[in-house]
């Protein structure tokens, strides 16, 4: 296996990864950095191809090392961006113009170019390491481990490389026989290229499946969580409290006489108020408890480790806490609760039904109270 042959197919690889994520390309890449990985890893293949052209003059290696410079910079900024991370512009120009320079500069001797970029890219390698390891999703944790490791490890075979040129004293960097030497080198560059590369799109994938996920369970107007996630949640408190005999409670809010604020301001308003309602009632809760927008003006709060007497207290601090005027208006909303508690003979049905017993006769005594059931 000779070097020329590796740095060919590192070549192909690099197109042919470039080409399918332009054929792949969709107008919503943009925010997770998979755009900017795009145009990298397009650079990239770029400064390799114009390396692999036979006879390559000046001009060629000045085109490889600036197209090269571009695309490790973006690379960078491709994992900033999907770590939600910002970048300095200027470092990034002024790294790409001082790679570009010393390339001028070293001219044939392209072996002092690869000394060179062996320790400005190493950089590179060893923060996007840091970022991936540091800013790690939770659905991508592992991929990102990976990634971090790869960079990482590149971080030290760049320099290494470079020392080692240093050492034999090269300043031609030729693929022939005298380098072999920098086959495993080049080998683990193949591996690099197609675990980042697979790495990072399977990070946006992963992540976008996990937005999908949560869109697909919060409601758009309020922000909350909506019926299909209350669903799913009650069925796991159900399998909790049949593990652990430990009830837990829902309570069912419903806001009162609603329709009045529709009629009198129209549904514009009627949506605004909705939404700050919720913002309210979720502010009246501690954690692990969380409220669900069971439909139109009606909500439920679900309750951990919540006995009926439990429910009753909290349910009363958060009628209390809605009633508080909203800021700028002197407008308030009250709103009627109905609260029950899982029972051991419970289904789903058997317990909503109570709740919503409850919420009738907190509506039928007057409104703006706590019933249990
Ligand atoms: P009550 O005290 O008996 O609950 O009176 P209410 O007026 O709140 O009850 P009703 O069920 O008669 O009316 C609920 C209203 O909530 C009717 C419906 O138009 C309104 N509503 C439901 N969903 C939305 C929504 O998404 N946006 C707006 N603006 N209004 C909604
Ligand atoms: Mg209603
Ligand atoms: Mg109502």
């Amino acid at each position: 296996m000779d070097l020329h042959f590796l740095f060919i197919g590192q070549t192909c690889l690099l197109a042919a990864t470039a080409a399918m994520l332009w054929v792949a390309r969709r107008d919503d890449d943009r925010g997770n950095g998979l755009r900017t990985w795009r145009w990298a890893i397009t650079s990239q293949a770029l400064a390799y191809l114009v390396l692999a052209i036979p006879g390559g003059g000046t001009l060629n290696g000045l085109i490889a090392n600036l197209a090269g410079a571009v695309s490790v910079a973006l690379f960078f900024v491709a994992i900033r961006t999907f770590a939600g991370r910002g970048h300095d512009g200027r470092v990034l120009a002024a790294m790409v113009a001082a790679v570009t320079i010393a390339g001028a500069v070293t001219g044939e001797r392209v072996a002092w170019a690869a000394i060179f970029n062996g320790f400005a890219y190493a950089g590179y390698e060893w923060l996007n390491a840091i970022t991936l390891w540091r800013d790690r999703r939770p659905e991508t944790t592992r991929v990102q481990r990976v990634m971090a490791a790869f960079y990482a490890c590149m971080g030290l075979v760049l320099p290494a490389r470079a020392i080692v040129l240093l050492l034999v004293g090269q300043s031609h960097l030729s693929l022939d026989h005298e380098n072999a030497w920098q086959v495993p080198i080049y080998l683990f560059g193949f591996v690099y290229l197609a675990v980042t590369n697979l790495g990072f799109v399977l990070m946006c994938k992963t992540r976008a499946e996990a937005e999908m996920r949560l869109q697909a369970r919060t409601d758009d107007l309020t922000g909350l969580a909506n019926r299909r996630a209350l669903d799913e949640a009650i069925a796991q408190a159900f399998a909790r409290a049949r593990r652990t005999q430990r009830p837990f409670a829902i309570v069912m809010v419903d806001i009162d006489r609603f329709k009045f604020i529709n009629d009198t301001h129209g549904h514009g308003v009627g949506d605004v108020t909705l939404a700050a309602f919720s913002t309210r009632l979720a502010g009246a809760l501690r954690e692990p408890d969380r409220a669900y927008r069971y439909g139109g003006e009606e909500f439920c709060l679900l309750l951990a480790d919540t006995d009926l007497g439990g429910a009753r207290t909290l349910a009363e601090r958060a009628r209390e806490h809605i009633m508080q005027p909203f800021e700028g208006t002197m407008r308030s909303l009250t709103a009627s609760l109905g609260a029950s508690a899982w029972q051991p003979q419970d289904t789903a049905d058997t317990l909503f039904h109570r709740a919503d017993r409850a919420l009738y006769a907190a509506k039928t005594s007057g409104r703006n109270r706590v019933e249990t059931a």
